[in-house]
């Protein structure tokens, strides 16, 4: 298998803030795997939070390059061999692994949901769409553009909470998921989770910072809302230890290594009885084209990262109104925008 990386700016379409940290652009880094003249494509989303740079990825790659050996349908085997030799370094890990589904589904003619088995029939995937922290004006003016999107997940963990909030019931009534991103303490949050209850907010995503469990643990026993892990849980392995302490948790490729560690995680998820959610960072139509058939088995989606973005290098998936739409085109079912 030949691989090559290409790594891009990707200009955002307003300055993006959460509680850890602020984001102008994304700069990704866009990954082609060829074998027997089929080539498959994947993205990588580097994290700061998680210590990956470009520059980290793009080394990692290079490693990886070397460990494909020369069957993409081996594709599990791969990534077992992947982890047991690199740790950590997720997001250069999900753009080979799922460069190595969309080239089986390339090769297959088949797309990737129906490589997988997995059934969208039954129910349209409805997905949130992300307000970041902002000046109360420009927050505003977010949710007014947002004003056809169904659902919308807003980023708190500031002190400007209630008033974030208070803005936004407003001017619409729509349901709200809250991602707080590790920005409360533990009396602050039963405070404010209590105040959401009654504010048409139907789940809180990562309350407290990701060690703290033993907070989490207490903290769900003072609220009524659904607490989801987000910086708490990165791959399988950590769902061992979150089970009491939260009540559901949110893949992303970018955080877990790929769509093999993602179908596993929902199978763990559905065997330990919590709510799956599945998000992701800031990618565009690429790797969200390989998120979106999984969302299709979970319970809460926001897979909007690729509306972020000014000029998105790939069309895949169709989003429209918060509900997506698959395509039939094998594989990822993405092609580069001309
Ligand atoms: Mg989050």
């Amino acid at each position: 298998m030949q691989i090559k990386f290409e790594q891009k700016t990707l200009a955002l379409k307003h300055p993006f803030h959460v509680s850890t940290g602020s984001k102008l652009s994304a700069e990704n880094i866009f990954v082609e795997i060829t074998h027997d003249g089929i080539t498959g494509r994947g993205e990588a989303a580097p994290s700061r939070f998680f210590h990956e740079t470009p520059a980290s990825v793009i080394e990692t790659l290079e490693k990886i390059a070397r460990l494909l050996g020369d069957d993409p349908f081996l594709v599990p085997s791969i990534a077992a061999k992947v982890d047991a030799q690199i740790p950590g370094n997720s997001a250069a890990k999900a753009a080979v692994n799922m460069a190595l589904y969309d080239w089986i589904g390339l090769r297959l003619n088949l797309p990737l949901r129906r490589y997988l088995g997995i059934d969208v029939g039954s129910h349209p995937i409805c997905s949130s769409f992300t307000i970041g922290i902002d000046t109360l004006e420009v927050i505003e003016q977010k949710v007014r553009e947002a004003s056809t999107e169904p659902l919308l997940k807003v980023k708190l963990g500031t002190p400007e909470d209630y008033a974030i909030i208070s803005r936004i019931r407003e001017l619409t009534d729509k349901p709200l998921y809250v991602d707080a991103n590790e920005g409360w303490t533990r009396d602050e949050a039963r405070e404010k989770i209590d105040w959401l209850a009654g504010q048409n907010v139907q789940l809180i995503e990562q309350p407290l910072p990701a060690d703290d469990l033993a907070g989490t643990r207490w903290l769900r026993q003072q609220v009524t809302l659904p607490l989801i892990a987000d910086e708490s849980v990165k791959t399988a392995a950590d769902l061992i230890q979150i089970g009491d302490a939260f009540d559901g948790f949110n893949i992303k490729l970018m955080k877990c290594g790929g769509i093999t560690e993602a179908l596993k995680m929902i199978q763990i998820g559905r065997w330990l009885n919590l709510s799956i959610m599945f998000g992701c960072f800031l990618e565009s139509s690429l790797a969200i084209s390989a998120a979106a058939p999984l969302a299709a088995l979970c319970d809460y989606v926001d897979l909007d990262g690729h509306l972020l973005l000014k000029d998105d290098p790939f069309i895949g998936i169709e989003f429209n109104q918060g509900m997506i739409t698959l395509t039939d085109a094998p594989g990822l079912g993405v092609r580069q925008r001309d």
